[in-house]
């Protein structure tokens, strides 16, 4: 097993609510990011609220991390928002950093699809070379 795939399994094993219905990969140079967001989220009543990630993807060169949540009272729409806003952030940062090594990087729009990466990964995308930035 790999590195980011043992770190991946260790964050599902550490929050298993919010693991039980998640589709799509985590991508490698993200898993930082989401594991501090996974960290943030629990505090805030993650667990009570059944909150669960339903879709983990790259959108447009940046993370988009769904969530929902289960036990839809006031108290926990009221968590949603406040999630809401730290998953949001998370999201945006992942624009700015490598979809495969974490490095800083950029968004690459001259290139399909666009994927956020440092110099040395774009290099590799323009060279027409793949990247494996997903966890399997
Ligand atoms: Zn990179």
């Amino acid at each position: 097993m790999t590195d980011h795939k043992q770190r991946f399994e260790a964050l599902k094993a550490r929050y298993p609510y919010m693991f039980v219905e998640c589709v799509g990969h985590m991508q490698k140079g993200w898993l930082p990011v989401f594991e501090e967001l996974c960290h943030q989220v629990d505090p805030l009543g993650g667990e009570e609220a059944q909150l669960h990630w339903v879709q983990l993807e790259e959108k447009r060169g940046h993370a988009s991390w769904i969530v929902k949540f289960r036990n839809k009272t006031r108290a926990n729409t009221l968590r949603l928002l406040q999630m809401s806003d730290l998953i949001l952030a998370a999201e945006a940062s992942t624009a700015k950093i490598c979809i495969v090594c974490g490095e800083p990087g950029d968004v690459d729009v001259g290139l399909v699809p666009n994927l956020a990466l440092c110099q040395h990964h774009h290099e590799q995308h323009a060279r027409g070379e793949p990247l494996h930035f997903k966890i399997l």
